[in-house]
């Protein structure tokens, strides 16, 4: 059975930020330390730091007041800072960057007048956080249907903003219906959809070119650019599971694969994807062979910590 590993895969740069945002405030402040919210979305990323001290709260009314709390990686609505001042809280902001990013795009586009559309899926922490920042005047579409039905307000021109884990040829595809109900629309200078998501899609679609029968994704259930690469293999004809680690492989799975890829998410440390490999070479697994389509490099700093 060959093994084939996507290349990039696992943790992205903001997701290392994050964590090490927490780790870096456990050491100097030690614990308890409050964080809002999943840290970001992997099981055993939140596991371990709590067991280091980490208490992971719902809503900041359950941290108490002038603590200091942590927001995560996703990204939150303005009315949440008010909250966290209104309870005297010192906050941490460990939203990435290219949240950020959105952020500022919706309000650009709001303040110019513009009709503004969110590409995203409902429920999802970023998509609050981002349909926060002007509570009640960003439009949400989930999928083609809604772009073809949603009531839009035709007198101003429309603008597309995404969220930035989505499936790239799913978000184009809705855009393609955007544009032909409502002509030219703007979008941001630079994609929504971050550099990491598209690599690590980009790598999957070439494991599927190199001829896998079996796609094995390393990430948690909630983790939404894990979702996003097991249906960028399932599009292309190959069955794919999603697994937090190797306690979840099925010796029946592998009865007749020939080849199998193997990735992680954006969320997922690399250190459970090589507890995965560790598992399927026990298996009888060939030595691995890299599938690489890009090399990343980016590292957002850190804040000041205080
Ligand atoms: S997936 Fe992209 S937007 Fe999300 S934390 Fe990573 S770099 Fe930032």
């Amino acid at each position: 059975m060959r093994l084939l590993l996507a290349n990039p895969r696992c943790h992205c740069a903001g997701v290392d930020r994050a964590v090490k945002i927490v780790q870096s405030i456990l050491e100097r402040f030690g614990p308890p330390l409050y964080v809002r919210r999943e840290i970001v979305h992997n099981r055993h990323v939140v596991d371990e730091l709590r067991l280091q001290g980490v208490v992971f709260v719902d809503e900041l009314s359950e941290v108490p007041r002038e603590a200091r709390v942590i927001f995560s990686a996703h990204g939150v609505a303005p009315s949440v800072y008010e909250e966290a001042r209104e309870r005297g809280l010192l906050v941490i902001d460990a939203t990435c960057p290219l949240v950020h990013k959105v952020h500022a795009e919706a309000k650009r586009f709001i303040s110019q007048g513009y009709h503004v559309i969110l590409i995203g899926r409902a429920g999802h922490e970023e998509v609050v956080g981002t349909l926060g920042q002007a509570a009640g005047c960003i439009h949400l579409i989930e999928d083609i249907d809604q772009a073809r039905k949603a009531a839009i307000d035709l007198q101003r021109q429309v603008a597309v903003l995404t969220q930035t884990t989505l499936s790239v040829d799913d978000a184009q595809a809705i855009i393609v219906v955007l544009r032909e109900r409502f002509g030219e629309i703007a979008l941001p200078t630079r994609d929504d959809i971050c550099y990491a998501t598209q690599n690590r899609q980009n790598a999957v679609k070439a494991l599927c070119d190199r001829g896998i029968d079996l796609l094995l994704v390393v990430g948690s259930r909630n983790s939404s650019n894990a979702n996003r690469l097991i249906e960028v293999g399932r599009v292309r004809g190959v069955r794919g599971m999603l697994i937090d680690g190797p306690e979840d492989l099925r010796n029946e799975w592998f009865e007749g694969a020939k080849a199998v890829g193997i990735t992680g998410g954006a969320s997922t440390p690399e250190k459970r994807v090589q507890t995965v490999v560790d598992r399927l070479q026990g298996l009888g697994g060939a030595a691995v062979e890299i599938c690489s389509v890009a090399d990343e490099n980016t590292v957002f700093p850190l804040p000041e910590i205080r």
